[in-house]
């Protein structure tokens, strides 16, 4: 199937989730990484205006490739090191893995004083796994004030993989968790509307949970090649 029959796709499965557990506005993330220019050029010929990417070099070729096209929307979804901060400062729209303050503080500070506030999202580390990626939801509220005090950087609201689960129940444990602390966040502080959770596999059971972005890669694209 084509990029875009498979965007159409998702859109209507989204769609008819959407309508079945009462939620609207779920934005669609189409993952990129690994994948060339032209399939992203297929995907915005389709319609599609957010990308997300997980290496930096990979990414800001990508982004430069479109810099002509100021309507789409890059999302840096991957693990950040400290020193390629300052390239996804300069780059990106959206940061959804921000863990740590001393990478917020970074991207504050190198964030271009002629581009909008980036975009950012906590990354919560919900299903407790020795993964070294995410907060434990104890240290988001200490967090997400620190980072609302950085001019240059704007909290949208939180970001998590859960462990894989295949069964529905199961995968509603750790994407619920993540509702309630969405909850909290949005109780204390302003503007946040971003909730980004659920992949290919448990897109229905995230927007159950009141997800407000699904993150879809191979759904959209196909296998990922990691050969070369
Ligand atoms: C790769 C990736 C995805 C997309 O995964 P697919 O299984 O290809 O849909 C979503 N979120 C993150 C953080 C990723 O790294």
């Amino acid at each position: 199937m084509s990029i875009s029959m498979n965007l159409a796709q998702i859109h209507q499965q989204i769609q008819q989730i959407s309508v079945q557990y009462h939620r609207s506005n779920v934005r669609l993330l189409a993952v990129s990484k690994t994948k060339p220019v032209q399939a992203i050029e297929e995907a915005v010929a389709a319609g599609q205006t957010a990308f997300g990417e997980n290496y930096v070099q990979e990414a800001v070729e990508k982004i430069e490739y479109f810099a002509n096209r100021n309507d789409l929307e890059w999302h840096f979804i991957g693990p950040l090191q400290s020193n390629k901060t300052k390239l996804v400062a300069t780059h990106f729209d959206w940061i959804q893995t921000v863990d740590r303050l001393k990478i917020a503080e970074r991207l504050n500070v190198q964030r271009p004083q002629e581009k909008a506030p980036l975009n950012v999202l906590i990354q919560i580390n919900i299903s407790d796994e020795e993964s070294k990626s995410g907060i434990e939801p104890e240290e988001m509220l200490p967090l997400a004030k620190a980072i609302s005090q950085l001019p240059n950087l704007k909290l949208r609201g939180l970001m998590a993989i859960p462990k894989p689960e295949s069964e529905p129940e199961q995968q509603k444990i750790a994407l619920c968790k993540m509702q309630q602390l969405f909850h909290r966040l949005q109780a204390e502080f302003d503007g946040i509307d971003t909730l980004s959770m659920g992949m290919s596999d448990d897109m229905a059971a995230a927007i159950e949970c009141g997800s407000t972005m699904v993150r879809i890669g191979t759904a959209i694209f196909g296998a990922r090649d990691y050969s070369h």
